[in-house]
């Protein structure tokens, strides 16, 4: 049984290692030509559990995720240049529908399953609720300096309501 996975974004790629991990054969496919670390900030907040609360540079995560992937279920694994733009499900399983960079089909992929990870813009999504409109959010602006190590907070400072939300995070040392 092969799952196919759509996306190679922190969502894909863990999926990828955990049913990997349970013994399933699985496929990832991301639009991108290329796989860069990008992005800033995520945050997993405390939110009443013990954990402690974690901040990390996405496109760091990602590219850590990215590589235990090609390691553990081999350098094919992820397929990138593929944009789903289609699926048919029957009893058999489900056909998954690709084109590349410049809108040319690709030849289709067929799985026990297919898993949509796709972002909040998800393709899947929108062919299974068309209905349901593009998604509601908030605006957050971000920068991400590079700050001398004396300066760098080693915990989130946060200023809260009635004055505006704002905070600040130390995310990665900076690369060489
Ligand atoms: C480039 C980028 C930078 C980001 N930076 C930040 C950040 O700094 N801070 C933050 O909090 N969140 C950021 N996010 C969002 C954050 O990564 C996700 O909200 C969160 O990690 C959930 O991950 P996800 O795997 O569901 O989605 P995403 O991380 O958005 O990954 C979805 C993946 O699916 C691919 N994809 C989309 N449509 C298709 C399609 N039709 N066919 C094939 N592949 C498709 C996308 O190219 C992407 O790689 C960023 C997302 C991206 C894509």
């Amino acid at each position: 049984m092969t799952v196919v996975i759509v996306g190679a974004g922190i969502g894909g790629l863990v999926t990828a290692l955990r049913l990997h991990h349970e013994g399933l054969d699985c496929e990832v496919y991301e639009q991108s030509e290329q796989i860069r670390e990008l992005g800033v900030g995520l945050n997993a907040l405390q939110a009443g559990f013990s954990y402690p609360q974690l901040s990390m540079h996405r496109g760091q995560l990602q590219g850590v995720l990215l590589r235990a992937v090609r390691e553990r279920l081999g350098p094919d694994a992820v397929r990138t240049g593929h944009r789903l733009v289609g699926f048919e499900q029957d009893a058999r399983g489900v056909r998954a529908d690709f084109v590349g960079r410049l809108g040319e089909a690709l030849d289709p992929v067929h799985g026990a399953v297919l898993v949509a990870a796709d972002g909040i813009h998800s393709t899947v999504r929108s062919l299974l609720f068309p209905e349901e409109g593009p998604p509601c959010w908030n605006a957050t602006w971000r920068d991400m300096p590079t700050l001398p190590t004396r300066c760098r907070p080693t915990s989130t400072i946060a200023c809260r309501p009635p004055a505006r939300w704002c905070s600040a995070t130390a995310m990665a040392a900076r690369k060489a």
